[in-house]
């Protein structure tokens, strides 16, 4: 088994969180874009530079940063390696299909949950808890 080491952590998304899942047609000069590899097939996408800035922003300042993806663990690890930030990043995983907890509001024991548009404007977090909602 695996155990995490303590500290704040951090989970990203992939998809439309640091890479713009819609392909760059050229069109798009202040996107800068990464060609990422997995299982032997290189696709190119435009960058989220801000959120990818944020990413490491939060890893210098000590957080661990798990990078995960609904398309899975290796496509989130060829994502990290093609913009070589693996040192900022302790692993990579599915995003949870399932998961087991006695609170019923994920809210209450996860933390921030911060939007950002392709921008760089934050747009919101997750809705702020309340303790007295049953
Ligand atoms: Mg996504």
């Amino acid at each position: 088994m695996f155990r995490m080491p303590d500290g704040p952590c951090c989970y990203v998304d992939v998809d439309d969180t640091l890479i713009k899942w819609s392909v760059p047609t050229g069109d798009e000069p202040e996107n800068e874009l990464v060609t990422v590899v997995c299982r032997d097939i290189k696709q190119t996408f435009a960058i989220n530079k801000y959120n990818l800035e944020y990413l490491e922003k939060l890893a210098v300042r000590g957080h661990l940063i798990i990078v995960w993806s609904a398309a899975g663990a290796v496509w989130a690890e060829a994502v990290v390696k093609a913009f070589g930030i693996e040192h900022l990043v302790i692993a990579t995983m599915s995003k949870p299909t399932y998961y087991v907890d006695d609170i019923r509001d994920a809210n209450q024991f996860m933390g921030k949950h911060v939007f950002f548009d392709e921008n760089g404007v934050r747009t919101g977090y997750a809705p702020k808890r309340d303790l007295n909602e049953k």
